[in-house]
């Protein structure tokens, strides 16, 4: 791959710039993606103007109101982007992961009914696809639909649901067949998180933040038209979400090598400004951090080369999300040890961002596939190692031991 930009892709570099540097702020790096009160207000005012300047949907197909461009220009937008306040977090999941699962597998009337709104900022997703028992193991999921005329009545509880408190929309896996082997038995809904019988209940996180919740459904109606896919055929669906939901969530949103360069050259201790820098063993492991940021770019490029030929986000992408989630952990610990050996613990500020984004850190080893699942996937799927062994895939859902 050349990584010099082309002509055309250099003008849409500095178009990009232009528009980001009249729109936003710069960025206090590592602090958690949120999205409440004023923040959520300007987000959407935000994603309205990215939407109407074409930064939007880079990508999309223009028929749903998007750019029709090559993913390199998603690349270049999320390089220049990534420099500035993060204002894009409320919109991740429903443009990342929900409304690309519509318009693969959704009807032309849901298509046009939510592809522009999400686009332009005017509504939020979630994705309800966690329960209490049905993590890692998703298709295990028991709430259950059941059909009542042209509706379905939905009984259940989801869990860890990102941004269920500020959005309008979510994409609901539920179970509609229990007489089925657990991937077969599942059907996609959208649901109105406004409706009667839709109870959201916030989860206070480590970290101080509430950005995940537990979600209530109690004979909740959705009309068989917010159907996504055949009924039984969610399992199917479930999985293009989750192909999308590894590019969205695998990047480096928090502090990475050069912020904690940037704070070794800063600190001051008795030996002088900057002697963090001369400790060998932190050298090492700087290089280190190094070598793996590097690597996870360069891999990355080659994922988007493979897009741009047409290609599908596959499972190699679960490599990039296992490499940064542990070194965004590595390096919040190594600079919170070196904050104390030189006496700073700073709060707020640049120095703050590696405190904060300790206390998430964690959270990204899990959402989106733990560390384990992503190795188990490599291990099948790029390895071509044998399956782990899965007794219940032809037992009928309902006879499954459950302990309970
Ligand atoms: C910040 C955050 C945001 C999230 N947002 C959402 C959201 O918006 N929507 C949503 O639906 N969910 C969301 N989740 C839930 C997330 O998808 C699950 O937490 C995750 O899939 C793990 O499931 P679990 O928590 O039930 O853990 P479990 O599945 O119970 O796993 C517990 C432990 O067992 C290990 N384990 C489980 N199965 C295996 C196996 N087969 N082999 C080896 N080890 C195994 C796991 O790695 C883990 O260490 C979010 C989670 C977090 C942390």
């Amino acid at each position: 791959m050349d990584f010099n930009d082309t002509p055309e892709e250099a003008k849409f570099r500095s178009e990009a710039r232009a528009f980001l540097d009249a729109n936003l702020k710069p960025k206090l790096r590592g602090r958690e993606p949120g999205g409440g009160g004023d923040e959520l207000a300007r987000s959407k005012a935000y994603q309205k103007k990215k939407a109407d300047a074409g930064f939007s949907g880079i990508t999309w197909p223009k028929e749903h109101g998007g750019r029709g461009l090559p993913a390199i220009f998603q690349v270049i937008f999320g390089q220049e982007e990534g420099k500035y306040e993060p204002l894009g977090g409320p919109f991740i999941i429903g443009l990342g992961m929900c409304v690309p699962t519509i318009i693969s597998m959704g009807t032309d009337a849901q298509r046009e009914r939510f592809v522009a709104k999400a686009l332009n900022g005017e509504e939020i997703w979630c994705q309800l696809f966690s329960e209490p028992s049905a993590g890692s193991d998703v298709a295990a999921a028991r709430t259950r639909a059941v059909k009542d005329g042209e509706d379905w009545i939905v009984n259940g509880q989801k869990v860890w649901t990102s941004g269920a408190h500020i959005s309008d929309w979510g994409l609901l896996l539920v179970r509609t067949d229990p007489e089925l082997p657990k991937h077969k038995g599942l059907t996609m809904f959208i649901v109105n998180m406004k409706d009667p019988g839709v109870e959201v209940r916030p989860i206070h996180q480590m970290s101080g933040g509430s950005n995940f919740n537990e979600v209530y459904f109690t004979d909740v109606r959705i009309a068989d038209a917010m159907r996504v896919g055949g009924v039984g055929e969610g399992w199917k669906v479930a999985l293009v979400t989750l192909m999308n939901e590894r590019l969205a969530v695998g990047g480096s949103p928090g502090p990475d090598y050069a912020e904690i360069l940037e704070l070794a050259r800063r600190l001051s201790g008795p030996s002088g400004q900057g002697a963090l820098l001369q400790d060998p063993a932190f050298r090492q492991k700087l290089a280190d951090w190094y070598v793996s940021a590097e690597g996870y770019k360069l891999g990355r490029f080659r994922t988007m080369t493979a897009l741009s030929k047409g290609g599908v986000p596959g499972p190699e992408s679960s490599i990039g999300k296992i490499i940064n989630a542990n070194r965004l952990q590595d390096i919040t610990n190594a600079a919170i040890e070196a904050q104390d050996h030189y006496g700073i613990v700073a709060q707020d500020g640049p120095d703050g961002v590696f405190g904060d984004a300790y206390l998430w850190a964690p959270g990204l080893r899990i959402a989106g596939g733990s560390d384990e699942i992503l190795k188990n996937i490599i291990a099948e799927r790029v390895l071509g190692l044998p399956q782990d062994p899965r007794a219940d895939k032809d037992v009928a859902f309902k006879d499954l031991p459950t302990g309970r």
